[in-house]
């Protein structure tokens, strides 16, 4: 009976599972090497938390020697958005996450790798051969109960009291009649395909989770649907045995979501008579809400989604720092132990993960940025920074790339050494802590801001700048130094702020605010990296015309 059911159902299936074992043969890797795959939907968002589990997978495959790919599970079309495939492979390449088979590029799209394709709506006939397979078992059997008999179901059983479902009595095409499914066909009905699981199922499942240990859940006893009614396409639960076993996968890292599932997918897999592979459950990324935990949230929270870090211009190296730093917390020592060191060299550990979710941390991220980029050469710096810009801040590319020589040259103030200004968290920030320097932005926050002197007075100010404007810089910085501080104490002004609070009123002010003067006049900003190197990158011409145009301000 199961044979001729089988039959009836996919006519159009000659082949068994034996073709596809032949078709996609086991991979020649080392030993313990492991093969994982990021397996997204195309939902349209990619989540920081889709990221990190990317991270993980990619990782975790790589320093086996094992092999990483992209599968893109578009088996829920009500779900799926237009470029979505496109934003997850182009968020892989950005964060240097390229996978080693499935799609590799977009524009042209490139699909690489023996196990293809790599979509799992271009694999239907493969899903249905395994489950005609298992419908010829009597394993699995056609359902075509329609939505409002589902809901009835539900209703009954919540008015007794019983588990929601379809099992046991409630699973009513289970044992119907091989006339009453031809009698169903016959009306050009298209049925489900569901699994039949033994009810009640005393059976305990315990398995290892690489990440949460070993554990104990019951066996499924739910009648769980394998094809779709509407479209015969699988759902996530048959094709994830289905083609992490044809894909040659041994370890199935993905989120915690599918914990509870896993009994269910046990039961496939031994039911298609296939040997299980490694199992590693990732918790979700957490942040505090007042003084509760709670997930992430792609609709509450901006930096649930990959673009959010994309836009604001983290570099993606502080990004990926972030995220290993998340899923092991001893990155961290690793990093301290060894600066400099490309984080590719970090062995990740599955068991070092975090059972319960780790806490999202922005200042966190913003310390590592910030230290990553004072790692950056000038260069690097102009280089990454002009790209971010072109594409998120158009005028302030064409100011950087107006005179390169010159842009290098201020993102290399302060920079190097052995304590290099780490005023730079993210690109967008560029603007903001370099933009003065450069003559449109300097003159444009002029017009608007002006000059903000404090407590000293026009006239000192006047003076101050003549002098200045007149002094050399030719020299050391401790040549320098000394000859303003003469020139602050001939105008008044006492050599330090001790000297000046012992006597506040003998003196205009101290050192510091006739520096000050200097700063504000060449920068219009009351903080910036160190003035002599300032005075030596901008050049004598735009010296003058900045104290000029001050000097012009105060008449
Ligand atoms: N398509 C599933 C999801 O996006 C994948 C889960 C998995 O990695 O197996 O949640």
């Amino acid at each position: 009976m199961s044979h001729e059911l089988a039959e009836l159902l996919f006519p159009h299936i000659q082949q068994t599972p034996a073709v596809y074992f032949e078709q996609y043969p086991a991979r020649h890797l080392p030993e313990g090497a492991w093969v994982s795959r990021f397996a997204p939907s195309p939902t349209g968002f990619v989540h920081i938390g889709s990221l990190m589990a990317a991270l993980v997978e990619s990782k975790v495959a790589h320093q086996t020697g094992g092999v990483f790919f992209l599968r893109i599970e578009d088996t829920d079309k009500k779900r799926e958005q237009d470029g979505s495939i496109e934003a997850i492979v182009q968020n892989l390449i950005n964060f240097g996450l390229t996978p080693d088979e499935g799609i590799v590029a977009i524009h042209p799209e490139r699909e690489v790798g023996a196990y293809a394709p790599y979509t799992q709506s271009e694999r239907k006939t493969i899903y249905e051969t395994f489950a005609k397979f298992l419908v010829a078992q009597g394993l699995a059997y056609p359902c075509f109960a329609t939505e409002s008999e589902l809901t009835e179901i539900r209703k009954r059983q919540e008015a007794r009291k019983v588990k929601p479902g379809y099992y046991g009595e409630y699973a009513i095409w289970r044992d119907k009649t091989i006339d009453e499914v031809k009698a169903q066909l016959a009306q050009g009905k298209a049925p489900a395909i569901r699994i039949r699981a033994p009810y009640p199922n005393p059976k305990v499942v315990r398995f290892h989770d690489h990440i949460k240990g070993d554990l104990e859940m019951p066996g499924n006893d739910q009648d769980m649907v394998l094809l779709k009614s509407d479209n015969a396409l699988p759902t996530y639960h048959f094709a994830h045995p289905v083609d992490d076993t044809l894909m040659r996968v041994n370890i199935v890292i993905r989120g915690e979501e599918w914990l509870p599932s896993v009994p269910l997918h046990i039961m496939i897999f031994e039911y298609l008579g296939l040997p299980l592979p490694g199992f590693a459950h990732i918790a979700p990324i957490a942040k505090m809400d007042g003084s509760s935990k709670r997930k992430l949230s792609k609709r509450k929270d901006p930096e649930a989604a990959v673009s959010y870090y994309h836009e604001a211009g983290y570099p993606r190296q502080a990004v990926i720092e972030y995220l290993l730093n998340l899923a092991n917390s001893d990155f961290e020592d690793w990093r301290k132990a060894h600066p400099g060191v490309p984080h590719t060299e970090f062995k990740l550990k599955l068991d070092h993960m975090s059972k319960s979710s780790p806490l999202f941390d922005l200042t966190k991220l913003n310390d590592i940025s910030k230290e990553v980029i004072a790692t950056y050469s000038a260069e690097q710096v102009y280089e990454h920074g002009l790209a971010w810009a072109e594409q998120f801040a158009p005028e302030f590319a064409a100011i950087l790339k107006h005179d390169p020589a010159y842009s290098i040259a201020i993102f290399n103030i302060e920079r190097g050494g052995d304590a290099p200004r780490k005023d730079l968290v993210k690109w967008e920030d560029m603007e903001a802590s370099y933009g003065f320097l450069f003559d449109q932005p300097f003159a444009a926050g002029i017009r608007q801001h002006g000059y903000t002197w404090g407590k000293i007075a026009p006239s000192d100010v006047q003076m101050i700048l003549t002098a200045i404007a007149q002094s050399d810089y030719q020299i050391s910085k401790d040549e320098w130094l000394n000859a303003m501080r003469a020139h602050a104490e001939g105008m008044g002004f006492a050599r330090d702020n001790k000297t000046y609070k012992k006597a506040p009123d003998q003196y205009k002010g101290h050192f510091g605010d006739f520096m000050m003067v200097v700063r504000v006049a060449l920068t219009g900003k009351t903080n910036t990296p160190d003035l002599y190197e300032i005075l030596h990158t901008i050049g004598s011409e735009r010296v003058q015309a900045r104290f000029a145009q001050a000097l012009t301000a105060l008449t």
